[in-house]
């Protein structure tokens, strides 16, 4: 079409009986023809350029919805409902698309941002909260490692949002969190006043200093059911030297309570109880000397202060939920 070879032509015209010639030279028709070739061209190129853009907006579109999904189940895992506008757009524009896609994704580095920020105070708070508690490095690695906690954070590793101090500001925040989980937020009288805390003193019996292992606990109000802190399983029912009638349930984690100088016994060895369980019933058996509950908290068979641990667990669940 290009290189074709053109000869001048004439058409002739016919007025009134006058005959006319009228002549289109090789060069105007090569030049008509280039022209439309041209043009053609350039639309092609256009609607083709069009057509990858639209696919590539579409992939890039794709790609970032599922970033941000990550962002918002690996915020969730951190205790946080995110609160963004869901990924459905109704317009098909897609300029408008893109532009939108991209000013929700500069809005959510602002708030990975901000969130990184705030989970890190968080952690802060909560380490001092539990090393103020009793709970230290030890005892709260031992309740990590009964039970690794999935990997939520690991699998979004391919996304750039979530990497650096957000992730690690999250996966420290989970761990936290489940380390607290882990433990006891209730006490197991419904009405008590506590009449012995937990540690050094002089012993009731030998008056020998020795360490008092857990708390004791004086019903109030008549109500003399022992409850199960959280939910477990009975390890051991019944008589037991010093502790007399005593339960030992075992919950998630490595963690165990104990419940000792029991009256009666309503559960049995094997037998899976709720957290609210009614185990038995306050008493005087075993080494005690009046009537009253002793309770413990074992982390991997450290005890550790059931009142502290137990106020702890239930300000984190209040501030944090
Ligand atoms: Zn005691």
């Amino acid at each position: 079409m290009w290189h074709r070879e053109y000869h001048d032509s004439r058409i002739i015209l016919e007025q009134q009986g006058d005959l006319k010639y009228l002549v289109i030279s090789a060069r105007v028709q090569r030049n008509a023809v280039r022209a439309t070739i041209l043009v053609m061209g350039f639309l092609t190129t256009m609607a083709v350029g069009m057509t990858v853009t639209a696919g590539w907006l579409q992939t890039r579109k794709i790609m970032l919805e599922h970033s941000h999904r990550q962002i918002y189940f690996a915020l969730q895992s951190a205790g946080i409902n995110p609160d963004l506008q869901s990924g459905e757009y109704s317009q098909d524009d897609m300029l408008e698309m893109a532009r939108s896609i991209r000013e929700r994704d500069m809005q959510i580095r602002q708030y990975v941002g901000d969130w990184t920020e705030t989970l890190a105070a968080r952690n802060n708070d909560l380490r001092s909260l539990m090393s103020s508690s009793g709970l230290n490095g030890k005892v709260i690695s031992l309740i990590q490692s009964s039970q690794p906690v999935g990997g939520v954070i690991e699998t979004f590793n391919d996304n750039p949002l979530l990497g650096g101090a957000f992730a690690k500001e999250t996966a420290a925040n989970r761990e936290l969190r489940s380390v607290l989980e882990a433990l006891p937020d209730r006490m197991p009288l419904p009405d008590y006043t506590i009449t012995s805390d937990f540690g050094i003193r002089p012993h009731p019996v030998t008056n020998k200093p020795s360490l008092h292992a857990g708390i004791d606990l004086k019903p109030q109000n008549g109500d003399d059911r022992v409850l199960a802190v959280k939910a477990g399983k009975v390890l051991v029912a019944g008589y037991h030297g010093n502790l007399g009638n005593a339960v030992l349930i075992r919950h998630d984690r490595g963690v165990e309570t104990i419940y000792g100088h029991l009256d009666k016994i309503f559960v049995k060895q094997g037998d899976t109880v709720q957290q609210g369980t009614p185990l038995g019933l306050v008493g005087n058996t075993g080494q005690s000397t009046g009537k009253h509950l002793h309770f413990e908290v074992l982390v991997g068979s450290y005890q550790v202060d059931p009142k502290k641990v137990i106020q702890t667990a239930q300000y984190v669940r209040q501030t944090q939920k």
